[in-house]
């Protein structure tokens, strides 16, 4: 029988190849070799050319052939393995160290297809179940981690995901998110801890190690106590700089409850129905951003009540403060803010500028990095993604070692060892 290259197999003799035209199927028979001398799958060792001890029927998928889904079939031999002193299966030479099923070729390029698109949609293309194929993708993630090592960085972004919400399995509100920690200079993930605790971030700066940790110049981290907290425990010469989108989320929500308490205060109905419901985002808006029928919309409100005006200046000078050019203009603004807001006497807003000016010292580190953080736009689509399809909840390391591959290093683009 002539046969191509592709159809040689270490240790083994093709005897049959089968064509199932109905279901576009092709069946490869083997034999293994009369000489064949094995390793044994658990210790690698060399099992001699003893008597068997025993075997199975093995049925592997490879990759299709010319759109046909094939199959290798064999018998797998077990000997006694003098290392183990135990009765072992032999190693296949050709097999998957992600699943039985599989050719490693196989293995390699279903595990490639998961790190570029959604197990679903790879599992339905490839017409295999889900289940199997996210086995395989975290089988293949959890041996990579093991060659995994934390590139060196210098500028951190540290930033809690919210991953899923409190149930029976899990009813503490912590572990319901995970902490991100981002390079800055190259945006990429380096490593995703377990819930937002300081205990969370001490285990990575552990294993960063403390050579590692004295290099870092630059952390950014929201407003959590327990971020700052471990940050000044490993990494005590870190410049701490917070969040500027996590400040202006913060500002924007006090804006927003400041508008409520205007409403309940006013005696006004046009201004109770024309300051709320779909109306309550032209509010938080730039107003250059705005449409010419918002203008007028917000004109006519700050017109028949003057708190609108003056929620919309503190507003309007706040969204500068950021973008001024040195720290002196940015604490003008800040100043000239807290007045305006103070002398309105706008409850929450006051609330949240003491909660700035408390933390100014850590404030004003922005104005000398510059460092703008929050989660890049891929890290939120992979989070939802993996909670859309459920993978999330059912398991957590899953979902940190998906976030790893697809927002950082843990993927064959950057690993030198190829898992099949
Ligand atoms: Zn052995």
């Amino acid at each position: 029988m002539m046969l191509p290259r592709f159809f040689q197999f270490e240790n083994y003799n093709v005897i049959d190849i089968k064509e199932f035209l109905s279901d576009r199927r092709i069946e490869i028979h083997l034999s293994r070799k009369d000489d064949a001398i094995s390793q044994c799958s658990r210790c690698g060792s060399d099992l001699g050319k003893g008597a068997p001890r025993g075997d199975h029927s093995m049925r592997i998928e490879s990759l299709p052939i010319f759109g046909n889904r094939t199959f290798i079939n064999l018998r797998r031999y077990r000997f006694h393995c003098q290392t183990c002193n135990k009765a072992r299966s032999e190693a296949v030479p050709f097999l998957s160290q992600l699943s039985p099923h599989l050719t490693s070729d196989y293995g390699w390029w279903l595990g490639r297809f998961c790190e570029i698109a959604a197990v679903r949609r790879v599992a339905e293309f490839v017409g295999k179940d889900g289940m199997t194929l996210w086995r395989l993708d975290y089988n293949r993630m959890i041996q990579m981690l093991s060659h995994y090592s934390l590139p060196k960085v210098r500028r951190l972004s540290v930033d809690e995901v919210y991953v899923r919400r409190p149930s029976r399995h899990c009813p503490s509100r912590e572990k319901c998110f995970l902490t991100v920690i981002t390079d800055l200079d190259t945006r990429k993930v380096i490593w995703v801890t377990d819930t937002r605790s300081k205990a969370g971030l001490d285990q990575f700066f552990q294993i960063f190690g403390a050579e590692a940790c004295r290099q870092v110049e630059v952390v950014a981290i929201d407003q959590h106590d327990a971020f700052k907290a471990s940050v000044q425990e490993y990494c005590p010469q870190a410049t701490v700089v917070w969040d500027r989108f996590h400040i202006i989320k913060n500002f924007e929500d006090a804006v927003n409850e400041t508008r409520k308490e205007i409403i309940e205060r006013t005696q006004h109905d046009v201004v109770k129905q024309r300051a709320r419901g779909k109306y309550r985002f032209l509010f938080l808006k730039k107003a250059s951003r705005r449409t010419e029928s918002e203008r007028d919309h917000i004109e006519e409100v700050m017109h028949l009540n003057h708190d609108f005006y003056k929620l919309e200046l503190i507003k309007e000078r706040m969204i500068t403060f950021f973008d001024q050019p040195t720290l002196e203009e940015a604490k003008r603004v800040f100043d000239e803010v807290g007045d305006w807001i103070f002398q309105s006497h706008f409850k929450p807003l006051m609330d949240w500028h003491n909660r700035l000016e408390k933390g100014w010292e850590t404030l004003k580190n922005y104005f000398t990095f510059r460092v703008t953080t929050s989660l890049s736009e891929a890290i939120n689509n992979v989070i939802k993604s993996v909670i859309r399809r459920g993978f999330g909840y059912r398991n957590l390391e899953y979902f940190k070692l998906k976030i790893m591959q697809v927002c950082g290093y843990l993927n064959s683009k950057y690993m030198p060892v190829p898992i099949q």
